[in-house]
């Protein structure tokens, strides 16, 4: 998708504040921090939100989840952390290329 501005940090083409990148996932840091720590895993596949999510996506929406307690333990979210997609118009979605967000405080 070429207007979408995750798929242009997934590419390199926008800078961005990395923790994490694999073959199918990046994650770095939300530009306007809800929490002291607040970042984004997004698939690197365009994907515009879960309501768009079918079987076929089932394996790439386990490996995001999965990579969420070890990308929060490196971030120093010790005690627990909050996560949320937000899905379409009427639950808050802004950006249409599917992310968890996940936010907390260190310690
Ligand atoms: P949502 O679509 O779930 O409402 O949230 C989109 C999130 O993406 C927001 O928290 C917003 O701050 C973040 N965001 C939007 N544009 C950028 C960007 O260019 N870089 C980064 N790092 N975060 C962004
Ligand atoms: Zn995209």
């Amino acid at each position: 998708m070429s207007d979408c501005i995750f798929c242009k940090i997934a590419a390199g083409d926008i800078p961005c504040n990395k923790i994490y990148e694999d073959a199918d996932v990046v994650a770095f840091h939300d530009i306007r921090p809800i929490a002291p720590v607040h970042f984004l895993i997004i698939p690197k596949l365009h994907v515009a939100s879960l309501a768009d999510c079918g079987p076929e996506h089932e394996a790439l929406l386990g490996r995001i989840m999965g990579l969420v307690p070890k990308l929060a333990a490196e971030q120093g979210m010790s005690a627990g952390f909050k996560t949320g997609i937000n899905t379409g118009r009427g639950g808050g979605q802004e950006v249409f290329h599917l992310h968890v967000h996940v936010f907390g405080h260190k310690g």
